[in-house]
This record gives structure tokens, C-alpha cells and sequence, in this order.
């Protein structure tokens, strides 16, 4: 096939153009990003040639560098699963990769904020994401790129100059594998431009950021070498001979082979930089081997942060890797970890695994089952001791993953102690998160639960009204506002023998002094016996929005809030459970009211004095309207709510004349404004009545839900 040209998308081209012109100054990781794509090749040969034997090349796989000092090219070869020319285009000619995808996010966000030059900005975001094949366009001006994929004849030849096309010809390739080519531009200390031909400078840059890499990395290397006599000593007078050897580069050590003392931070986060793709360093390293009847050893890393994709169904940040015997055999795979550790980055090596283990034997292998109980106890042994020796760590990385923690949680009993052990919780307490130990620990011996409070967000939690007789009384709640919380809290937990108790539903018995305590604070002082006409009514005109209208033991100065039942599921809980598409009955909730509240010792009033007093319909429907508001709940018909309001100071103003009952109503519209009074009860506009039902009263669409 002849030669072609092609163009990039619009996305590669946008990368290639930040790449040629490029500021940033470390220009020597293209070498690592493409050692990187090579090792990658060679893995996947091998997985591939574990069930087709003639895939496996006649040589040894391996990475392979070459200089030419006098054209000024550097060559990067491998002997590994090479591509086929389909692949090429989609590979090379898209951006396959997350960290790419990631990059280009990140700097646009960056040019948004501040609307710097692409230069500038790109700068400092090259070195952090670290953006795979195209940085060969930072030290290069022409990139050629020859592969055959195993298993074939023909070969393939991409070549670009960074300039937005690119073109794909044929090539002679006597093996499979790939060789990527750069034309270097000349060199350039200042601006970070090494020269990339000098073979100390390659070596050095492969001992920093590719020592681990699995596969040889070999390059031929110009030494100087006396001549030696018999017993092995320089003969003198003779000069140095210049010798070509093969040398390797890199120690191949894999790292998580190695005992903890014998490897410093350096190393683990540079190894951490390539199996996480991830740029900032980690908060917790955890390095173990598993001896005995199994051996394993695994090396795994907690980012510091969570990676955009923690909670897309379709992750493809990289996770854990499976490794047999120091040979990689697939990519985050499931059975390795559960879904609430799936922000673990690293490697687990199993030494009595076959090296062609298939997905289904993984699954229901007894090893692996023994090896992923090792790996989350080493997990959680690993937090654990972050929770104790830095606290201000612990709350960021509980910042970052606690939500995933906390579906292991939901998940079941396995490992709901330790998790519980580790939980952090926003409180009434103060301003840090406290951990349950300590809550336990500040709590009164006879206090019988651990209280808590559910709900959307801190903000609408740390001011509800369900909280007022706990903060009178000093009885620390907790504040659960993750959406994962709604689950595990379903589920009956306990910690210490205290089961979790949410304000927010069932009756509270805080203990008698404590209503006796809010009410001496209160001179507005009423019997609640007097009120149950008044709950009666109430009952009656919020039939339709909640299921009971009782008294309440929590409020000590709001006039009153929603509750659940004990086994009612929360709001949250129902909102969520429509919003993944089940079914979820809407549950009445139970106005509680405060009976010392002074509005309602008024309404208590007025109800003495004529039960069927047309503004209690309003006033009811404000009470309800106020809980949910605040809660930082949702109303169901705004609208309707605001006119309720409306009424009300308009009531409060005297600017309306008190409601009449429904019956005597015919035209609630003549009511709304006395200014208006005089002309729209001389012509009243009958279609424009907005509340039609008698039942509950003058409020426009008074029981809409
Ligand atoms: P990444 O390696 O993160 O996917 P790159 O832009 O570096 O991103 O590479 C894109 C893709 O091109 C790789 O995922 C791989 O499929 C293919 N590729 C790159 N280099 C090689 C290589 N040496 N051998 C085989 N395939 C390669």
C-alpha cells in the first residue's frame, strides 16, 4: 500500500501543538513514557504467546536503545506485540490514554482560570500527568515509528512532524515489535533539551525513572578498556583500547520483591509514578509478602488524591496489577480487591499461580481468595496506623476515599468493625471530623446510642431543627451526608455495643429533665393536654402530606420538623433509590410540633377558640412548608408554598383581611390584596380561582405533594 496522509483529531493535534512548543523544562521523560509503551508491548506478547506458542519471538524480548551521532537520532525498539496498521491509526492517531484525556482537561480548566498562553500553562501540567507517546514531540521535530504485530507479515511506517498530519506507508520489518524514531532537535540545556545522543545521559535518565521496568533495556555503550596481563592488571605504556559493549541499563529489580528497609521513599514513588500514572506522590505505602502455605507479595499505594474516575462505572485509571512470579499477567482485576478498595494503586505478585491463570479459574481460586483477606488486612493494618501517627493525614485521605470506605460498610459484616474502627464523622462536636472511639469516649456512661444525622449536605444538617434539644442538652450527634451512609445506616450497625440512632426518626427520650429543662427556658409555657384539639385539626388538614401530627421531646426553639418512623426509609434514601431508576413509595413522614414554641401556643389559642378558624389552614400548611425547608429539604411545589407565605404576611401586615372558611369562600382572589379588593370583588374573574378544594381549605394548591 502506498504512502497516505492523515490528519489527528482535533484532540491529538491540540496536545501535539502544546508539545512542539513546549516550555517545560523536564524534556527527559519522553524516555520514560516510551520504555513505558514498550515494556507494555512486551507483556502483552507474552500473555498472548502463553496460548500461541509461535508468537514468541526467536531473540529475547527486549527493549532496545540506539544513537546515531551523525544523523542525530535516538531509536527506541522493542521485540514485543507491535501493531497492526488499524491499530496504529486508532492507537496513535487518537488519545487512547486517560492521562492524555486528563491532561487536556486540566490545562483548559487552567487556561479558563487563568487565561494564560498555552505555553505557560502547559508547562507545569506536562510533568505532572506525564502524556505518553506525544512528549517525543518536546525533544524531537520528526518522530517516525516502524511496527509489525506478532503474528503477521507486514510492517507498518507512521511518521509526523508534530504539524497536525501524519502519514502511514508500508515497511520492511524483518520482526515483529515497534522502533520509535526521533530526529532530536538539537540540543538545548537551558531549555531542558539534553543531548539525547550521548549515551551517559541516556543512561542515567533510564536509572532514574525506568530502573524497575521488568524487561532488559539495552543499549550498546563506547567504553575505553586497558589491556590487562595473565593476572588480570593494566600492562603499562599501553593505551586503552575503544571497545563497543551491550550493556543493560536498568537493575530489572522488581521493587516489591525487595524487604521495606532495603527501599527508599525515592524509589517507591518513582515505581508508584509508573503503575499509578499518577503525578503527586502517595499517602500510604504498603509493602508485604504473605508466606506459608501461599506466597504473595504485594506493594500497594493510596493516592493523595482520588482519581476523576473514582466513581464512573467505566474506570480506566489503572488500579492493582496482577503479577506471577515477577511476570505481569493482567490489569485491575476484580478479584484481586473488593470495589470499596478500588482507589489502591500498585502491584500483587503471586508466586503459585499459573502463568496462564484465566479470569474464571482467578475467581474461585483459593489462593487468590487467601491473598486479597492478606492484602485488605495489610490494607486496613496500613490506615489504621495512619489514623494513629497523623491525624491531619487520616482526615485527607478519609477527605478522598472515605465515601468508597464506606461501601465497604454497605457491602457486609466482613469487615465492618475495622471500617467502623477507621470511620470519620463531621459532628456536633466541633469543626474536625472525630472518629467513633472518641465519640464514645466523650459521651456520658449511660448514654445508650451513638446519635446521628443524615441528610444532603453539612451545611443543611449542621442547622436543622432535629438537632435542638441534643445541642440543648449537649448530646454530641454525628452528621452522615455521603450517599453510601443512607445504605450501611440501614443496616442496623453498631459500634461497642451502641447501635446508631438518627434524630430524625422514631421518638426521642433524651431523658425526662431535658423537655423540663427547654420548657423552664421557655415563658410562652403551655399544657400540652390543651393541644390535642389542636393536633386533631392539624392532622386532618395535612392528611394528605404527612401520616401523624404529634407533639415532639427534640425541639426547643423551632416551631416544629418532619420525622420518620423508625424503619422509614429516609428521604434521601427514597430520592436516591428513584434516581438509580427503583421503585421507591413516597413515605409520609410525622410533623412533629413544638409545643412551647410560641406560634403554636398560639394556633393552640386560636383553635380554643373556634376549631374551625379559617387561617389554621394556612398556618398548618406554613408549619409543614418551614420543616422541610428546614431540614434543607425539598418542597414539592414551591409555588404553592410561596403564595402560603404570601398569605401569611399579608395576614401579618393587615394587609389581608383573616381568610374566611372554604365554604364562604367562593373567591379566594378577592382576599389576596385589598388593594385590589374593592375592583376585583366588583368584578371577579371566576376561571383565575387557584384553590378548588374544599376540603383542606383557602390555601391554593394547599395539598399538592
Ligand atoms: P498509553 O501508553 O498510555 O496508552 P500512548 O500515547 O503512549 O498512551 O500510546 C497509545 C497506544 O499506542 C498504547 O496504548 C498502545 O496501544 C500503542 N503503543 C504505543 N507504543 C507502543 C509499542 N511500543 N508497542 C505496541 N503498541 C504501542
Amino acid at each position: 500500500m502506498s504512502t497516505e496522509q492523515h490528519t489527528f483529531t482535533a484532540e491529538v493535534r491540540e496536545l501535539l501543538n502544546l508539545m512542539v512548543h513546549s516550555l517545560y523544562s523536564q524534556k527527559d521523560i519522553f524516555l520514560r513514557e516510551l520504555i513505558s509503551n514498550s515494556s507494555d508491548a512486551l507483556d502483552r506478547l507474552r500473555v498472548e504467546a502463553l496460548s500461541d506458542t509461535t508468537l514468541m519471538p526467536e531473540g529475547e524480548l527486549e527493549i532496545r536503545l540506539e544513537v546515531d551521532t551523525d544523523a542525530r537520532t535516538l531509536s527506541i525498539s522493542d521485540t514485543g506485540i507491535g501493531m497492526s496498521r488499524e491499530q496504529v491509526v486508532s492507537d496513535i492517531g487518537t488519545i487512547a490514554r486517560s492521562g492524555s484525556r486528563e491532561f487536556l482537561a486540566a490545562l483548559k480548566e487552567k487556561q479558563r482560570a487563568e487565561e494564560s498562553d498555552t505555553g505557560a500553562a502547559s508547562a507545569d501540567l506536562i510533568g505532572q500527568f506525564g502524556v505518553g507517546f506525544y512528549s517525543t514531540f518536546m525533544v524531537a521535530d520528526r518522530v517516525t515509528l516502524t511496527t509489525r504485530r506478532a503474528g503477521t507479515d507486514t510492517g507498518v511506517q507512521w511518521e509526523s512532524t508534530g504539524d497536525g498530519t501524519y502519514t502511514l506507508g508500508d515497511a520492511d520489518r524483518p520482526h515483529p515489535g515497534t522502533t520509535v524514531t526521533l530526529h532530536l532537535k538539537p540540543a538545548d540545556e537551558e531549555d531542558g533539551l539534553r543531548d539525547y545522543t550521548d549515551t551517559a545521559v541516556l543512561t542515567e535518565i533510564v536509572k532514574k525513572h525506568s530502573d524497575f521496568v521488568a524487561h532488559p533495556i539495552r543499549m550498546k555503550v563506547e567504553r575505553q578498556e586497558p589491556l590487562l596481563d595473565n593476572t588480570g592488571i593494566p600492562v603499562k605504556g599501553v593505551l586503552p583500547k575503544t571497545v563497543v559493549k551491550d550493556e543493560t541499563l536498568n537493575s530489572m529489580k522488581a521493587i516489591w520483591t525487595r524487604s521495606r528497609g532495603d527501599v527508599t521513599d525515592d524509589e517507591y514513588h518513582q515505581f508508584y509514578r509508573h503503575v499509578g500514572q499518577d503525578w503527586q506522590d502517595p499517602v500510604v505505602i504498603i509493602p508485604a509478602a504473605m508466606e506459608g502455605a501461599f506466597n504473595a507479595r504485594i506493594l500497594l499505594f493510596i493516592p493523595a488524591k482520588a482519581p476523576f474516575d473514582l466513581y464512573h462505572r467505566e474506570r480506566i485509571s489503572k488500579g492493582v496489577q496482577l503479577y506471577v512470579k515477577r511476570v505481569h499477567i493482567m490489569d485491575d482485576w476484580k478479584a484481586l480487591l473488593p470495589e470499596w478498595l478500588r482507589f489502591l494503586k500498585g502491584v500483587i505478585d503471586c508466586e503459585d499461580l499459573s502463568l496462564n491463570v484465566s479470569r474464571e479459574i482467578l475467581q474461585h481460586d483459593r489462593q487468590v481468595k487467601a491473598i486479597r483477606t492478606f492484602a485488605i488486612k495489610k490494607t486496613l493494618d496500613a490506615i489504621d496506623r495512619l489514623r494513629k501517627d497523623k491525624p491531619d493525614a487520616m482526615r485527607t485521605l478519609w477527605r478522598e476515599f472515605g465515601a468508597v470506605l464506606k461501601e465497604g460498610l454497605a457491602a457486609g459484616d466482613d469487615y465492618r468493625d475495622r471500617l467502623l474502627e477507621l470511620l470519620l464523622a463531621s459532628t456536633t462536636y466541633g469543626d474536625e471530623p472525630t472518629s467513633l472511639a472518641d465519640y464514645l469516649g466523650r459521651m456520658p456512661k449511660d448514654q445508650a446510642h451513638i446519635y446521628y444525622l443524615g441528610g444532603s449536605s453539612l451545611e443543611a444538617v449542621r442547622n436543622s431543627p432535629h438537632l435542638e434539644s441534643f445541642k440543648r442538652k449537649g448530646v454530641e450527634v454525628l452528621f452522615f451526608t455521603d450517599p453510601v451512609d443512607e445504605f450501611w445506616l440501614e443496616r442496623d450497625v453498631s459500634y461497642k455495643d451502641k447501635t446508631f440512632v438518627s434524630v430524625s426518626k422514631g421518638e426521642i427520650d433524651l431523658g425526662k429533665d431535658d423537655t423540663a429543662e427547654a420548657s423552664d427556658a421557655d415563658t410562652d409555657k403551655t399544657d400540652d393536654n390543651s393541644l390535642d384539639g389542636l393536633l386533631q385539626t392539624l392532622r386532618s388538614l395535612l392528611q394528605d402530606d404527612v401520616k401523624d401530627v404529634r407533639l415532639s421531646g427534640r425541639l426547643t426553639d423551632s416551631p416544629a420538623c418532619l420525622v420518620g418512623d423508625k424503619d422509614d426509609l429516609s428521604p434521601q434514601l427514597e430520592q436516591m433509590m428513584r434516581q438509580l431508576g427503583q421503585s421507591a413509595p413516597k413515605t409520609k413522614r410525622i410533623l412533629e410540633i413544638n409545643p412551647n414554641h410560641a406560634f403554636v401556643v398560639r394556633l393552640g389559642a386560636i383553635h380554643a377558640v373556634d376549631a374551625k378558624a379559617p387561617e389554621l389552614t394556612i398556618y398548618a400548611q406554613l408549619l409543614h412548608g418551614q420543616a422541610i425547608l428546614a431540614e434543607g429539604g425539598e418542597l414539592p411545589d414551591p409555588g404553592a408554598y410561596s403564595r402560603v407565605v404570601m398569605e401569611v404576611a399579608q395576614l401579618a401586615v393587615g394587609a389581608s383581611s383573616t381568610p374566611v372558611a372554604p365554604e364562604a369562600a367562593p373567591e379566594p382572589n378577592a382576599e389576596a390584596s385589598p388593594e385590589l379588593g374593592s375592583e376585583s370583588a366588583a368584578e371577579p374573574e371566576p376561571t383565575a380561582t387557584p384553590a378548588g378544594d374544599a376540603e383542606t381549605g383557602g390555601s391554593p394548591d394547599g395539598n399538592a405533594s
